[in-house]
């Protein structure tokens, strides 16, 4: 495969690499590695059920993810099981970043670029539907896909946004504990498992992808809390993207201290290339937001507009809720309702995340395209509930509990 690679590309890998470039070209011609996440929401690692999964696909851990497993010549996405949600295929190097992440129970956790959803469901796994995940999507069509997955994997704690960065900049100044930015890259790290993937590949692209980052990677900083972490993770070897990109953030916004980055390279590890770093925004008022200098990052921008309202709050929501959750004590018992506020999109009924003491607001959200506002409960119609099958699938005790076992 390395004769189809573009010579450019070849030469820059020899420059990086120096002697271990050779053995670097060589581990094209090996195969590609294939992996899954097993899905925590749904089942447990020591379960008699993981115990069939790691049978039935020959699956072998992943060192860096303790729920991640290599799997043998098999197709696991084509089994039910994948249907219901009981793991995600994931390559198994992009596990390290929300492993270098940690999200924890309770926390509020932004997944910037979330599309298809491997990040978001292994941060929503470790945050045990405690807390609140937004999984952000730029791409309309992605961000479906995002949702659906969102719902597969049995998130109950999690809304799914379809907005740039500036809007939920805008939206959310210094609201997260944590984000994860697994950034758009020039993907240098995926041409041994997708070869077409190079043909896109220049210097040029290089160059537009570390601009597209660090214009992201601005409006990620806005939104963490002072003390929070970031994760920025690609899938590129390329230093302009990754080492560069973070020695750029750190001298443009001296309040971050550097955690630690990580890659991942597919001659020395078992696994295809990435890249992560974390950092640390200082604690105290403004800390991680205020750049260097004047233009060196970002500037203030305008008050965005009234917000549309989408979304209905209040009144009809809260009706429509408690009409749902007499339904569901006599018809889905063990359905454990969340506490976070309902809305109402048309006809169907959400229940929004709740963050610590209070839940997200409606009004927060109000304006914003979302394909998902939390839990999907169900539909109201007149005085008739059709539910959801999200709800079974992520907050119903008995439905969720049998493959525990
Ligand atoms: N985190 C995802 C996962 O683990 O499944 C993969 C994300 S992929 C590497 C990068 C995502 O960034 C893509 O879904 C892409 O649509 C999105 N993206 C592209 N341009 C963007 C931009 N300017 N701002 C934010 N996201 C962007």
């Amino acid at each position: 495969m390395t004769t189809s690679l573009p010579s450019t590309y070849i030469e820059q890998m020899r420059t990086l690499l120096g002697q271990d470039a050779e053995r670097f070209l060589l581990s094209y011609d090996e195969p590609r590695t294939q992996g899954l996440r097993i899905n925590p929401l749904k089942t447990e690692i020591g379960s008699v059920l993981t115990a069939e999964l790691r049978k039935m696909f020959d699956l072998e851990p992943v060192p860096w993810c303790s729920t991640g497993f290599y799997y043998g010549d098999h197709r696991p996405g084509r089994h039910p099981y994948h249907a219901a949600g009981l793991y995600y295929m994931q390559e198994p190097s992009a596990m390290s970043a929300v492993e270098m992440l940690d999200p924890q129970p309770g926390e509020v956790v932004l997944d910037l670029a979330a599309a298809p959803g491997g990040k978001s469901s292994h941060i929503a796994g470790k945050m045990q539907g405690q807390g609140l995940l937004i999984a952000n999507e730029i791409h309309p069509a992605r961000a479906k896909i995002l949702a659906e997955n969102i719902e597969r994997m049995g998130v109950s704690n999690a809304v799914v946004t379809n907005a740039t960065p500036d809007e939920l900049a805008a939206r959310f100044p210094s609201f997260f504990d944590r984000i994860m930015l697994d950034a758009p890259c020039s993907g240098e790290g995926m041409f041994r498992k997708d070869p077409n993937a190079f043909q896109e590949w220049s210097e040029d692209h290089v160059v537009m992808c570390a601009a597209r980052q660090w214009d992201i990677l601005e409006q990620a900083v806005k939104m963490l809390k002072p003390g929070g972490t970031l994760a920025y993770s690609t899938c590129t070897f390329n230093r302009q993207e990754n080492e560069l990109t973070i020695e750029r953030l750190l001298a443009a916004f001296p309040a971050f201290t550097l955690v630690g980055t990580e890659r991942i390279w597919p001659h020395d590890h078992r696994g295809e290339g990435h890249f992560v770093a974390v950092l640390r925004a200082a604690a105290g008022e403004g800390g991680a937001r205020e750049p260097q200098a004047a233009g060196a990052a970002h500037g203030r921008r305008k008050a965005e507009r009234a917000p549309r309202g989408k979304g209905q709050p209040a009144a009809p929501a809260a009706a429509g809720m408690a009409q749902f959750l007499a339904w569901a004590r006599e018809e889905l018992p063990g359905f454990a309702p969340g506490q976070g506020d309902a809305l109402l999109f048309g006809e169907a009924l959400y229940g929004l995340p709740q963050v610590g003491g209070s839940s997200l607001s409606a009004a927060q959200l109000s304006g914003l395209r979302i394909p998902r506002a939390g839990l999907h409960h169900g539909t109201i119609r007149k005085n008739r509930i059709e539910p959801a099958s999200a709800c079974a699938g992520a907050r119903c005790e008995p439905c969720v509990g049998a493959a525990r076992l």
